[in-house]
């Protein structure tokens, strides 16, 4: 049965949402629907993106409005194109049996456009602040038969700067309509602009700070400043095949972790104020296709993803505000799936995190950054994960296809084609001290000069170490006697990776006398070239094949290290 007949709305709307799935009101809805279908005072909605708001506002307005009167009725403001373009669609569904019109109107897109399908006179108009204020001026809208307005993401609006022209838009509009205020955190701006413009409105509250969801896992991590991005790297490596955001404070911040970790391979890219909205288009799709699987972003920019599946969200920084941190984190764990919420904290930030677990009643765990073992152990499972829940996807193989592998034990063969998967993390962490572990220091000035001093005086140090390692010619090693070390002309500015220089390892010691495979040690690619260890016995190999080898139309040259 589907319970939304109780809640009396229209047949055509009913018969809407039914074929969009719809079978039992969420929490807000269950709330709003009777509210606004009965009561003319204002209201303001504790929601976050998710709870399903928009059906909670629109149904019961669509199910009011009147569609032999062709003046806009119901005005939704919202901070962002997308946002814009996801709320008109849903109202476009649902009033799909009805003579509605709707029409979102938003920047980065011609106004000339949105003016000429104005003229169509809708009753619905879904816009962001600045150009529903663009059209005001050019006198493209007209609002005195507005009943309704809404304002979702209330606190978004204002944090972006659009509390001008809210105030406009408010004043504006005919005294005599309802406000609807949605807002995923009640800060001291919505407060007030809620006291300035809504009268004595009903309040309500749904998933917000009050009902932290307990399918989240809280942990977080103390790391120094300086190991942050290392620190990051081992979460991310320790957790395979996540699909998650990474949470930065400033369009700086997250454009530089963005990149730390698409130089590292990863399928990252950043999302922030600093980009077009076409270039934010473009990351947003990639990040719903799945084409990338890591996001770096600000909150504000965040706000326009709607995406249900994520696994993991990392707060790269905290934020200020507690009541952001349980937005964050409420971004994983949705569609009843369970999350995981992780928390780089800096030593001198026990006071903030402290803060935020007093206000949210949340239980965060302090734990440690994996080591390279726990992070190989935890791939070893992330492919057995990947290969029992993925097997539905897997294409055809025809068998002939494979080689005779009677020779190799079953046993032998997984570990083989683990080693083939994982051997460039392995190598990665293979000579890879652990991150320090770090305590968070009782008073925020505990830290500073001292802590940091010592921090100063400890990279100092590790700055020496570097030269004199590089005047050695690479980093300190155990010497290894069934090795040779060679010093090999390509480098990081060649583009040259470690699994090129495994692969061109491969083909100079292929086919050697013992048709056995050359077992290689240490690879360390420095800016202009690099160092590698192969077994003694191919030493010749090496010598003699690189040579006629290219590697991206470069000839290559081995010799070997002292
Ligand atoms: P919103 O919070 O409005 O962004 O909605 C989140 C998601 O929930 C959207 O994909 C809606 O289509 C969906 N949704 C809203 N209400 C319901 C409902 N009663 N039953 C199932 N899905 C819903």
């Amino acid at each position: 049965m589907n319970l939304f007949t109780e809640t009396n709305l229209s047949p055509d709307i009913l018969k809407a949402i039914g074929e969009l799935g719809y079978e039992s009101p969420t929490e807000i809805q269950k709330q709003t629907i009777p509210f606004i279908l009965s009561d003319i005072r204002d209201l303001i909605a504790l929601a976050q993106t998710g709870t399903g708001k928009t059906a909670a506002f629109s149904l019961p307005i669509l199910d009011m409005i009147d569609d032999t009167s062709r003046k806009i009725q119901l005005l939704v403001l919202c901070p962002t194109r997308e946002l814009c373009l996801q709320i008109s669609k849903d109202i476009k569904n649902y009033s799909k049996y009805m003579d509605i019109k709707t029409t979102a109107v938003y920047g980065g897109s011609s106004i000339v456009e949105q003016m000429r399908s104005l003229k169509e006179k809708p009753q619905i108009i879904v816009g962001t602040p600045g150009r529903v204020i663009d059209l005001i001026n050019r006198k493209a809208l007209d609002f005195s038969a507005i009943h309704w307005l809404v304002l979702d993401e209330a606190d978004e609006m204002l944090s972006m700067g659009f509390k001008d022209e809210l105030e406009t838009i408010l004043s504006e509009t005919p005294e005599t309509k309802q406000t609807f205020l949605f807002s995923a955190t009640m800060n001291k701006e919505v407060e007030r602009i809620s006291k300035n413009y809504l009268t004595k409105p009903h309040r309500i509250s749904v998933g917000s700070i009050n009902e932290v969801k307990k399918n989240i896992t809280h942990e977080y991590y103390v790391v120094g400043y300086r190991q942050k991005k290392e620190a990051l790297k081992r979460l991310i490596d320790a957790n395979p095949n996540q699909y998650s955001i990474i949470f930065c404070r400033t369009r700086m911040e997250t454009q530089e972790v963005a990149d730390f970790l698409m130089q590292n391979g990863y399928a990252a890219d950043a999302l922030h104020g600093d980009l077009s909205q076409a270039q934010r288009d473009t990351v947003m799709k990639k990040f719903r296709l799945k084409n990338i699987d890591i996001l770096v972003a600000t909150d504000v920019a965040a706000r326009g993803l709607d995406v249900n599946s994520l696994t993991h969200v990392i707060h790269f920084s905290l934020p200020d505000d507690p009541e952001v941190f349980v937005h964050r984190s409420g971004r994983t764990g949705r569609a009843g799936k369970d999350g995981i919420s992780m928390a780089l904290i800096k030593p001198e930030e026990s006071r903030k995190l402290k803060q935020i677990k007093s206000a949210t009643k949340i239980e965060i765990n302090e734990k440690f950054i994996p080591t390279g073992d726990q992070i190989i152990k935890a791939q070893v499972g992330g492919v057995f994960e990947k290969l029992l829940t993925e097997h539905e996807d897997l294409f055809e193989f025809d068998d002939s296809l494979i080689p005779d592998l009677s020779n190799f034990t079953k046993e032998e063969l997984v570990h083989q084609l683990l080693q083939f998967q994982l051997k460039d993390l392995a190598l990665y962490y293979k000579d890879k001290h652990d991150l320090v572990e770090q305590k968070l220091s009782n008073r925020d000035d505990d830290y500073s000069r001292r802590d940091r001093g010592r921090d100063r005086d400890r990279d100092r140090g590790r700055d020496r170490d570097r030269g004199r390692d590089r005047d050695r010619g690479g980093k300190p090693r155990r010497k290894d006697e069934n090795m040779v070390r060679f010093f090999f002309n390509l480098g990081k500015k060649d583009h040259l990776k470690k699994l090129d220089v495994l692969d061109i390892i491969n083909k100079a010691t292929a086919g050697g006398k013992t048709k056995k495979r050359a077992e290689i040690g240490d690879i360390e690619i420095l800016e202009k070239f690099s160092f590698f260890e192969v077994e003694k016995s191919f030493k010749d190999n090496v010598l003699s094949n690189i040579q006629s080898m290219k590697f991206k139309g470069k000839d290559m040259r081995a010799e070997v290290a002292n």
